[in-house]
């Protein structure tokens, strides 16, 4: 894996297996230092529940209840009595179904039940619950994964579910066979679907899925519904144990080593990154022009992440795509190079003092003012009312719908109202899109009108691009020339400011500067550290340490769904993360510090 070169002393890493093979080996060393329960080598008396499964494949039901789940031993002893009235068929027909109750919620429970309906066979039925990542379809897959456990082998099995889901997923892994690794560890919930495969292929099963409506008043499907019902509060859940693949295993992720997180784990992380990034951005002191827009959901970030990434080049990377890319950020992160910041990176060359707007000479020259100078009020009236115009043809050509409520809408909304007077106000959405930043305003048009997301998204760009083409050349770069101009006047020089550095390393600081107001901190901020302010977001009794935005995706733990849909009505300050484990026998078996 790694090769040192100890002659001149430089230490080469080269990959020489492939990623998959590494990932293994990491995860054999893991397990081998690793003190948590997803360890399979240490020997507490727990993994007398926990053994991986022993090297020989059993071929006994029984067997695979012991090791395929973990849950409460009465359970498994449920699961083995209704196996054992099933031996002797083979043909079985089960009404499946799941049931998710508070959602979205840290109280939320999922149940599961199916009934076992063959004419001429023991009526066999079963509720059962599950904790970790609730949703419906991980309930509706925990129903055809323990109706599949019971089942003998060989046997033709009919499945009726409601979901739609769990027949797609099925039918598209039967269709396709193995799934590769990488697919595998996409999908949501492969723990369970993975050992659905295993059972099928291990029993030699013969399983069709069938879809029922929701409501068609099978009596059957109804019962199906009630089981499931009455699962969602059995207080002791059944998970898969991960541990029962120890052979194909791959590295696995825990979330607080309590459970794998059985999806895609980028997607996952993603929900714990986002509310990280949307605090600093909330404590940045930078971006306080823009505070109150960020709180009250005023800027959408998709579409401004769309923009920033934009790229109408025809080659993928190029100085010229870094430059425009760069310079987006830099605009929309209020670190764009106005006077104040020359100032601050070049004290020299510039005056002291504060410097005010070279264009209307009424505020300091800093990137807050950028927008509202009173000299671009014409500019922006003009832009956003040939943007509205715009707008307006665009859509109308691109959809069915469009009518005069079209142009009534456009109207209305608060980006394109011109009526303002003098200097364009700071919370006007206009503001927003001078930096960048995309209006939630603006993309409600799209939201509303262009169904196809891919067509939103190119329209949008296309729209986007024409219309930042315009703030630039109007607001930005008309703004440059102007300050360019006077610091020629200044004899202030491109040349000057590349050897800025080299020409005063060693003289001692400039003097003081009373007159300009940021003087006080210090001129070489460190904008390369990541420091965190710890009140993130606006809210009463907020939260108030550094882990705030943990508690935040606390609940994606408890449930899945984007993290802003949760973040007001959740308190996460007494979140208590294993509430849910509280009374079970699961408890006992994870670690739960
Ligand atoms: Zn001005």
């Amino acid at each position: 894996m790694s090769r040192y070169n100890t002659n001149n002393f430089i230490i080469k890493i080269v990959a020489t297996k492939p990623f998959h093979t590494l990932r293994h080996i990491a995860y054999e060393h893991f397990i081998k230092i690793d003190k948590s329960p997803l360890n399979t080598s240490s020997q507490r008396p727990l993994d007398t529940i926990l053994t991986p499964y022993p090297s020989l494949l059993s071929n006994n039901i029984d067997n695979h209840i012991d090791h395929a789940l973990i849950c409460h031993p009465d359970l498994k002893e449920e699961l083995k009595f209704g196996a054992k009235q099933l031996e002797l068929e083979n043909l079985l027909t089960f009404y499946t179904d799941g049931s998710v109750q508070h959602i979205g919620t840290t109280h939320s429970i999922s149940g599961y039940g199916w009934t076992q309906v063959q004419p001429f066979t023991p009526r066999v039925k079963f509720s059962g619950s599950t904790v970790f990542f609730p949703s419906s379809s991980k309930s509706e897959s925990m129903g055809i994964l323990t109706a599949l456990i019971v089942s003998p082998f060989n046997c033709k099995i009919n499945i009726y579910t409601d979901s739609a889901n769990c027949i797609t997923i099925f039918n598209t892994r039967m269709l396709s066979g193995i799934a590769s690794p990488r697919q595998k560890l996409k999908q949501s919930n492969f723990l369970i679907w993975d050992l659905i495969f295993f059972l099928i292929e291990e029993k030699q099963l013969l399983v069709s899925l069938y879809k029922v409506s929701g409501h068609s008043n099978n009596p059957y499907n109804d019962e199906a519904d009630l089981l499931a019902k009455a699962g969602a509060h059995v207080i002791e859940p059944i998970i898969v144990n991960h541990k029962f693949f120890v052979k194909q295993s791959l590295g696995f992720i825990s979330w607080n080593r309590l459970h794998v997180v059985d999806r895609n784990v980028r997607k996952w992380a993603d929900n714990v990154i986002q509310p990280l990034i949307f605090n600093s951005m909330v404590n940045n002191k930078a971006l306080s022009p823009i505070k109150q827009q960020i709180i009250d959901g005023d800027i959408d970030w998709t579409f401004t992440k769309e923009w920033l990434n934009f790229n109408d080049q025809d080659v993928p990377c190029s100085a010229k795509l870094s430059k425009q890319q760069g310079s987006r950020i830099k605009k929309c992160n209020f670190i764009y190079p106005t006077i104040d910041i020359q100032q601050r990176n070049y004290p020299r060359l510039y005056p002291i003092g504060s410097i005010p707007c070279i264009e209307c000479a009424n505020a300091r020259d800093d990137n807050t003012h950028v927008g509202l100078c009173k000299e671009h009020s014409i500019h922006i009236k003009n832009i956003l009312i040939r943007a509205a115009h715009d707008l307006h043809d665009l859509i109308m050509k691109n959809t069915k719908d469009g009518n005069s409520i079209l142009e009534e809408t456009i109207k209305n909304i608060s980006l394109f109202n011109t009526s303002f007077v003098d200097a364009l106000p700071q919370s006007h959405p206009g503001y927003l899109l001078i930096h960048h930043l995309v209006p939630s305003d603006l993309t409600k048009i799209f939201n509303i009108y262009i169904n196809d997301k891919k067509l939103r998204f190119s329209l949008f760009s296309k729209f986007f691009s024409t219309l930042m083409s315009s703030i630039d050349a109007l607001i930005w770069t008309r703004r440059a020339s102007l300050v360019k101009q006077w610091e020629s006047t200044l004899s202030i020089t491109k040349n000057k400011k590349r050897f800025y550095r080299k020409r005063h390393k060693k003289r001692t600081p400039p003097p003081p500067d009373p007159g300009a107001p940021d003087h006080n901190l210090s001129p070489s901020r460190h904008y390369n550290s990541r420091h965190f302010a710890t009140t993130p977001y606006y809210r009463d009794g907020g939260f108030n340490d550094n882990f705030a935005h943990i508690r935040w995706t606390t609940s994606n733990y408890l449930h899945s769904g984007h993290w802003t849909t949760y973040r007001d009505n959740i308190g996460f300050n007494n979140i208590d993360l294993f509430l849910i484990l509280q009374n079970s026998f699961l408890k006992n078996v994870f670690d739960i510090r």
